[in-house]
């Protein structure tokens, strides 16, 4: 199944050599990661396999990371498939049966997968058993088959998305939150070690600060600005070239790309500001609205640029500031 994957979400080449492999090279999500250790020792103690853990986050915030780290941590496989991916119930009953002793199997995406596979994973969750049809008609019946203790990771974007009975079954539930610009200038100041980037506190501070919170941005970020770097100055990424490199990338003072900026300017100038439905938003700016409302969305909401409103998406003061519009209470857009 051809799967569609908005160009943020896909990850960069060359992203598996920067990817933390330990719990301590983890940066940020303090409180995340002091949990998981409790819960990784636990597990470990107890010579049992983990409880199922949900993290729930933007693309981009570490969950596939925190997945990898768990198998590392706890010494066992990680088998990694996508909910989109899961189309029959018998692909999941293959790769569950497939397990080892307290392997992980990390789900990505997992509220995109359909509600028969779904339904395959309740008693496995549950009892590590898993109910077979066998046969069709009146003369079908059900088989249970014991599948070895596993670990469940899943990642989804959008908990809402998950039904309940699903959520339900996680031991854990975790959100990643967006990293602060100090955080992801560690996160710059690490890649580049690993990359051998010269990178200055100041410089690394510029991307941060400009990284949409998020480290899959900030390392992309890095990437390209050490071309910039190199090809127009001394190699050194600092404040100077990073700005400069920066706003050549399109990327603002406030972290704001292309796209983040059309999205605000036509709901201020086609729609006076909102209320607007997202689905109007999304074909004015000929976007997905998936795409809007998973990447796009979130960020500019953080950030006070955007509110979301039960009658539809509105800009706020804040937004007609940075992009230098007149603002005369809601719904009265014009330019300075
Ligand atoms: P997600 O699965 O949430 O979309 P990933 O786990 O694939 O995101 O993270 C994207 C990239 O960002 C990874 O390659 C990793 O290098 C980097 N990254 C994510 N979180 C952190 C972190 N807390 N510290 C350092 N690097 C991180």
């Amino acid at each position: 199944m051809a799967e569609f994957v908005p160009k943020s979400m896909v990850p960069d080449c060359g992203e598996e050599t920067i990817r933390p492999q330990r719990l301590e090279d983890f940066i940020g999500q303090e409180e995340l990661r002091a949990n998981m250790r409790v819960y990784l020792n636990a597990a470990k103690e107890r010579g049992q396999a983990m409880d199922h853990v949900l993290f729930y986050g933007n693309p981009g915030l570490g969950k596939t990371t925190l997945a990898r780290i768990m198998a590392a941590e706890l010494g066992v496989n990680l088998v990694t498939t996508s909910g989109p991916v899961l189309e029959r119930s018998g692909d999941l009953a293959a790769i569950l049966t497939n397990l080892s002793r307290h392997d992980i199997l990390f789900v990505d995406e997992i509220h995109r997968m359909p509600i028969s596979v779904e339904e395959v994973l309740y008693p496995a969750m549950e009892d590590f058993t898993l109910d077979l049809i066998i046969g069709q008609g009146p003369a079908a019946r059900t088989v249970k088959l014991d599948i070895e203790p596993f670990t469940l990771v899943g990642a989804t974007t959008r908990l809402g998305l998950l039904s309940s009975p699903l959520r339900d079954r996680f031991g854990i539930v975790n959100r990643l939150e967006f990293y602060t610009p100090e955080e992801l200038a560690r996160v710059v100041k690490r890649s580049a070690r690993i990359l051998g980037v010269d990178v200055t506190d100041e410089g690394a501070l510029e991307i941060g600060r400009r990284s949409r919170g998020t480290p899959r941005i900030a390392n992309r970020l890095l990437r390209r600005v050490r071309d910039f770097a190199a090809v127009y100055g001394k190699g050194v990424v600092d404040g100077e070239q990073a700005r400069a490199a920066l706003s050549r990338l399109d990327v603002d003072e406030a972290g704001l790309d292309e796209m983040d900026r059309k999205i605000l300017t036509v709901l201020i100038d086609h729609f006076n500001g909102g209320p607007v439905g997202v689905k109007t938003l999304a074909v004015a700016c000929s976007e997905e609205i998936r795409t809007i409302e998973d990447i796009y969305e979130p960020y500019l909401i953080q950030c006070g640029f955007l509110n979301r409103t039960p009658r539809g998406r509105v800009a706020t003061p804040k937004a007609y500031k940075h992009l230098q519009r007149m603002y005369g209470g809601s719904g009265q857009g014009s330019l300075l």
